[in-house]
């Protein structure tokens, strides 16, 4: 079987207060009651469901409110095998609600190509919710580490209002992964030839277990045949004795000796 793509989402932020003073936690940016963490969690576990529907393996770095450091989350990346990496965030303008729109981060420009592509399939997917594209933007204290094509998306502003309130609907959250999703694709024909390399091998081994399949039937069937042989055999020797047994047992009464008579010629006086 072909080893599966792997691909790492990191959903930005994470951890609540606990009743430990010294564990660290991070909601992100929070307006109201809304939180930049549960927000970027929910949209790695959809845009997960669509990578996995293209038989993608998939590595989050959090699963879970959970607060891990950049660098474990880095290493967790790392240690996945992963060949793309995306970590999801949404972006905040404090003081100027108006600010607006979605931007693609890239620490390095070999992860140039792979957050343009990122950026066109979010542009596209957003623009029926009249999104701002702004673009790809250089930031290098991103993912100082990354190796692979590695962009940080932020689709829209938790601080404009009308931005916030499509982030709370399901239409545009799905909208946001589709058109990571589509980017991710464009980005590396790889991920769909793993997937049709996959699809053959499956169906291969599904043949080959049909296959095995009959050929036990058919043994099966050659035993049964075999049993029924060997039981009937069986019936028909005991048959054959007991029928002897009882013969034996069952004395046929003799008949009664012979008794010899005699007959004596009557004279007829030469008649007869
Ligand atoms: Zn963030």
């Amino acid at each position: 079987m072909p080893s599966p793509y792997v691909v790492a989402i990191d959903p930005g932020h994470g951890g609540s207060p606990t009743s430990d003073p010294t564990q660290l936690w991070d909601p992100g940016v929070v307006v109201g009651a809304v939180m930049e963490k549960e927000i970027t969690l929910d949209l790695a576990f959809r845009l997960r469901t669509l990578l996995r529907r293209e038989r993608v393996k998939v590595v989050l770095t959090r699963s879970t409110d959970e607060y891990v450091e950049i660098s474990e989350r880095w290493n967790r990346v790392h240690a996945s095998g992963a060949r793309m990496f995306v970590s999801l965030h949404v972006n905040a303008y404090d003081g100027d609600s108006s600010i607006n729109g979605a931007a693609v981060l890239y620490p390095k420009p070999d992860s140039l190509p792979f957050a343009q592509a990122i950026d066109a399939g979010l542009a596209q997917a957003l623009n029926r919710f009249q999104i701002q594209d702004d673009g790809v933007v250089t930031k290098p204290e991103l993912w100082v580490h990354s190796d692979i094509p590695t962009a940080t998306v932020e689709p829209a502003y938790l601080t404009n209002p009308r931005e916030r309130s499509l982030l709370l609907q399901n239409d545009f959250r799905d909208a946001i992964v589709m058109g990571i999703f589509q980017g991710m694709l464009a980005a590396d024909p790889q991920i769909e030839q793993t997937r049709i390399q996959i699809a053959h091998a499956e169906a291969a081994a599904a043949a080959q277990r049909q296959a095995e399949a009959a050929s036990a039937a058919d043994a099966a069937r050659t035993a049964t045949a075999t049993r029924w042989g060997l039981i009937i055999g069986g019936i028909m020797v005991l048959w054959v004795v007991m029928r002897t047994a009882i013969r034996r047992a069952v004395r046929t009464p003799q008949p009664p000796p012979y008794r010899r008579r005699t007959y004596r010629r009557r004279r007829s006086n030469g008649k007869l």
